[in-house]
């Protein structure tokens, strides 16, 4: 049976993207040796990280003076390495709690110095983006959660700041036309726009690092990666493949303007029938809704059996609301066809008409 996969993370990849990495697994490049057997060093998979590397520079538009890598633990070891690189001893950064990633940020920042909260929409269980607030100024940086995932609110416009800016992208990177060299670094898990867990996208400004004054862990210090091209040691050399051709197949595309373009089709197919259907709720405000997670509940929990029943008969497959929010969460990100999107608006329509 298709199934139409609504999943948060990990989450749908095309096709494919998906054919393509199945066979390399088992004859590369018609080398009759598995991607997944041979070193990291060889040529072959030194293309790989190298169109890896410059693909993210070329869809994102990035100008000179900014490193790409391909590293591991997620975007939760991100937390604590963006803070490790990036406040100096004695220094503070500003945080914007947007959702419980955005908190364990501030969690494993807190243990390199002082951090400032100057932004939170906790008291509303993050059902929008704070608006009116105040930057301080001085911060060594400010970190902030482009899109949260688990919530569906997304910013659309960015703190203004004296300091650095710092970005945890995981789950709407490639999705959207921003000015991207207004970041000093962003961060991304792979496993939400990109390609499998186990690579972490990490996007640096060279001259911001090596300021801090501390001194850091190897493996945790991101001019270190840079120094050895992002193979400082072993690199997830699947995960990394399957980035590059998902990369690749953006660009095919039309790279991010016409991946946008879809993307707004999408969101908005989906969040018309939420706002048309007396039957349900947009869970985000409607001014911060994000295009990769859409979060709605039922208007009448009564309803949750016939619903669920009706979704899974039809191959819906993924959208159970984070425990956290309840309700349900489809995420459609950029490998998500507009028809699978069609099919959960027919099986909302459907539940119009059974109840
Ligand atoms: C999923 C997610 C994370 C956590 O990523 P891991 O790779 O599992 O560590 C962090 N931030 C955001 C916004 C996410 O969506």
């Amino acid at each position: 049976m298709k199934k139409h996969n609504f999943s948060a993370g990990p989450c749908i990849l095309p096709q494919e993207v998906l054919k393509k990495a199945a066979e390399a697994v088992v004859n590369f490049n018609g080398i009759d040796l598995s991607l997944i057997e041979i070193s990291h060093r060889s040529k072959e998979f030194i293309e790989v990280m190298e169109n890896a590397r410059s693909l993210v520079k070329e869809l994102l538009n990035l100008p000179e003076g900014y490193s790409v890598l391909f590293l591991q633990g997620g975007a939760s070891l991100e937390f604590l390495m963006t803070a490790y690189n990036l406040m100096k001893i004695d220094g503070k950064a500003g945080y914007m709690d947007t959702g419980a990633w955005s908190a364990k940020a501030i969690k494993e920042a807190k243990q390199f110095g002082d951090v400032n909260v100057f932004a939170s929409s906790k008291d509303a269980v993050y059902n929008h983006i704070p608006k009116g607030y105040v930057v301080p100024t001085g911060l060594d940086y400010v970190h902030i959660t482009s899109n949260n995932t688990i919530y569906g609110t997304q910013f659309k416009e960015f703190p203004e700041t004296d300091g650095l800016l710092v970005c945890d992208m995981s789950s709407d990177i490639f999705s959207r036309q921003l000015d991207f060299s207004k970041f000093d670094l962003i961060y991304a898990g792979a496993q939400k726009n990109m390609g499998p867990a186990g690579t972490t996208l990490v996007i640096v400004k060279d001259e911001i690092l090596g300021k801090t004054g501390r001194t850091i862990p190897a493996m945790l210090d991101y001019q270190v990666h840079i120094s050895k091209d992002s193979m400082f040691n072993t690199p997830p050399v699947f995960p990394v493949y399957v980035s590059m051709l998902t990369l690749q197949w953006l660009k095919d595309l039309g790279g991010i303007p016409a991946i946008e373009k879809l993307n707004e089709e999408k969101a908005a197919l989906l969040y018309a029938e939420i706002d048309r259907n007396p039957l349900f709720n947009g869970f985000a405000a409607k001014e911060d809704r994000s295009l990769m997670n859409v979060t709605f509940t039922l208007a009448n929990a009564d309803h949750q059996a016939v619903f669920d029943k009706l979704w899974n008969a039809a191959g819906v497959n993924g959208i159970k609301g984070h425990r956290s929010v309840g309700g349900y969460r489809a995420s459609i990100y950029n490998a998500m066809p507009k028809e699978s999107i069609q099919v959960l608006v027919d099986v909302m329509q459907q539940l119009e008409k059974e109840i």
